[in-house]
């Protein structure tokens, strides 16, 4: 008999490696930087959702305070950055919820720590932008404090002012192997496929946190109370 646990999708939150890990990195874009006139919105109710998208040219200077360059670097926007391995094993598996895959000029590292007196590796990178997915935050069993009670069934955006832990309603993902969830759209969720992929590849810099334990809180607000039958 299988198990609810075996059947119900699990999902995870992806963040970059800690500040002072082994591949700790920041972008600087390099000027000219063009965004587009206008934030992602809503189809239904208009609202913003996400920050201005990036445009070409696509080029940056890295600051490495770790000691090695890892396959994913968090842009400065909604934007990441991807190595070229990374890319290519994605697409060969056919993983979804990237677009983009532009390439990157990285014009300049600078080594902000002590590293080893070896050359530095650094691998082709692409821009990628995690897609608004289908997949919706639950509105009754998340512990997420948001400033108000969201109004559009679309986008459920509320402004998020802590997170202790998170379910997504059941029926709602479908499939994408990474995405901003609705009524999250400023994280992002991965499939249980993508965290497979993650570690049969080892690729790096990448913290996986099952979104159940998932912990943001910087005003040290506490859980939202659970609804009371
Ligand atoms: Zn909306």
């Amino acid at each position: 008999m299988a198990s609810e646990a075996a059947t119900t999708p699990r999902f995870f939150v992806l963040e970059k490696g800690a500040l002072g890990s082994r591949y700790d990195t920041e972008v600087e874009t390099v000027d000219p930087v063009n965004v587009e006139d206008d934030a992602p919105r809503c189809p239904r109710c208009g609202g913003i959702i996400g920050l201005l998208t990036w445009l070409p040219p696509y080029r940056v200077e890295l600051e490495l305070y770790g000691e090695e360059l890892g396959d994913f670097i968090r842009g400065t926007g909604y934007d990441r950055l991807i190595s070229e391995r990374f890319m290519e094993a994605f697409r060969a598996e056919g993983l979804t919820g990237l677009e983009g895959f532009h390439p990157v000029e990285v014009l300049r590292v600078r080594c902000k720590s002590k590293r080893p007196r070896q050359p530095l590796t650094v691998p082709r990178y692409y821009v990628v932008w995690p897609c608004f997915g289908r997949g919706a935050v639950d509105p009754v069993l998340n512990r997420v404090r948001t400033r108000k009670t969201p109004t559009c069934v679309e986008c459920r955006s509320a402004g998020v002012d802590a997170i202790h832990g998170f379910v997504l309603e059941p029926g709602t993902w479908e499939g994408e192997d990474i995405f901003r969830p609705r009524g999250m759209q400023g994280d992002i969720v991965v499939s249980e496929r993508f965290k497979d992929f993650v570690e049969r590849h080892g690729l790096t810099n990448m913290v996986l946190t099952p979104t159940e334990q998932f912990v943001w809180d910087p005003a040290n607000l506490g859980p939202a109370p659970l609804p009371t039958a």
